[in-house]
């Protein structure tokens, strides 16, 4: 599945190509996906798209006169093609932008293409979405008072999108450990410098799951870079019975919101 650095990596190698230029036509060619893709898109031609933004896992195109709202769902991926690529079985959505072609291919259909001429943070898929793990809003403070009085795991606490937006299972299971903080303590027992070891934890993963990304691009395709960087590099995520990096202590693996956990019993306390 698409994580927050897959979007970002997508959104980094997308922007340079779309912004500042025509749209010059729209092809919808499988409208059903998680939600139907709105008539109104292929109003679009002629728009300039002014910014591509991300929030969460969303894609924001702000085209003028209104924003293009894209999620890559379960199995989504975008690219930049020549014009006269046939598309394939799975290409439901094209974007065609000055000598580029911007395609959707979702295979499963839980992705989303959506239109609002609202501000996209009122859009109600946004509103509700957590504070973004790599801007300055999330730092010791705002988790610390986040955190306050939640009962819940840190683990699950971070991964729930209404709290912290992006933070997926990996990303949440390696932070974790370079903050030397275990999985199952109650967020809201965080104290102000275990909150700030974390915040630096979450920041310094997913930056370095964007570089990875960025560097293992093709055509910006933002598939599995990030997983092949934590296949090879991973400190605890998806390493039961194996030994800690670290220490030596054997990777422990246990459930948390029917999720897979993992942990170094003696570097997280
Ligand atoms: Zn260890």
């Amino acid at each position: 599945m698409p994580e927050l650095p897959e979007v970002e990596v997508t959104r980094r190698g997308i922007a340079p190509h779309l912004v500042g230029r025509a749209i010059a036509a729209v092809a919808v060619r499988e409208p059903r996906l998680r939600w139907r893709i709105p008539a109104s898109v292929r109003s679009l031609a002629g728009c300039v798209v002014r910014s591509v933004r991300r929030r969460g896992k969303y894609l924001l195109l702000d085209c003028g006169d209104g924003h293009l709202i894209l999620h890559l769902g379960m199995s989504g991926s975008l690219r930049l093609v020549a014009p006269g690529t046939i598309p394939g079985k799975h290409d439901h959505f094209d974007l065609a932008v000055g000598n580029k072609i911007l395609r959707l291919r979702d295979p499963r259909r839980f992705g989303a293409v959506l239109w609002t001429t609202e501000p996209p943070e009122a859009h109600a898929l946004i509103r509700h979405l957590g504070v973004e793990p790599l801007s300055t809003a999330f730092n010791a403070g705002s988790l610390h008072a986040l955190a306050r009085a939640q009962r819940t795991s840190i683990k699950q606490f971070l991964m729930d999108g209404r709290r912290v937006v992006g933070v997926g299972n990996i990303y949440a299971s390696e932070s974790l450990f370079l903050a030397g903080i275990r999985p199952q303590t109650r967020a809201g027992r965080l104290s102000r410098a275990r909150s700030a070891k974390l915040v630096d934890a979450v920041k310094s993963t997913l930056r370095a799951a964007i570089k990875a990304g960025g560097s293992s691009l093709r055509d910006f395709v933002g598939s599995d870079g990030a997983q092949g960087y934590f296949q090879q590099c991973a400190w605890v995520y998806d390493r039961a019975g194996q030994d800690c990096r670290r220490c030596g202590t054997p990777i422990r693996r246990v459930v948390q919101g029917q999720r897979a956990t993992y942990y170094c019993p003696v570097c997280q306390r």
